[in-house]
């Protein structure tokens, strides 16, 4: 736990946000700006700043997050599909340095649109 990390303080309980789903590795919750129908971020519990920071030590976790990601998607009822998205640093547009995956879908996510 990062005390000043804003998704630390989700998974911890402090920020309120409508959990999806949870196991004992991570938590998904909505987008608070959702860029599609269904917009939702999974996050590891444990405080990792992004991609960038993970290495072969992190297989298991990262394969429990997508795991998760496709769970949300069928929870959601994405059986048309879905994009999965994972920000990583400055040019990766991150802009909540605590690793997360987003989950989007509910429309064609690709080009062109529609
Ligand atoms: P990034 O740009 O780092 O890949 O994604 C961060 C995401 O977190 C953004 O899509 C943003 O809308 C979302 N976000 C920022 N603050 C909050 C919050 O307080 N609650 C929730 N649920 N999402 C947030
Ligand atoms: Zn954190």
């Amino acid at each position: 736990m990062s005390n000043d990390c804003l998704f630390c303080k989700i998974v911890a309980g402090t920020i309120p946000a409508r959990t999806l789903f949870e196991d004992g590795s991570c938590v998904a919750f909505p987008d608070v700006h959702p860029q599609a129908p269904v917009h939702v971020l999974v996050v590891p519990k444990q405080h990792l700043v992004s991609l960038a920071e993970t290495d072969r030590e992190h297989t298991d976790l990262l394969g429990r997050l997508l795991a998760a990601a496709a769970e949300v998607a069928r929870m959601q009822g994405l059986e048309k599909g879905y994009r999965v998205v994972i920000n990583t640093g400055h040019d990766g547009g991150q802009t909540v340095g605590h690793l997360h995956l987003h989950v989007l879908g509910g429309r064609h996510m690709g080009w062109p649109p529609g």
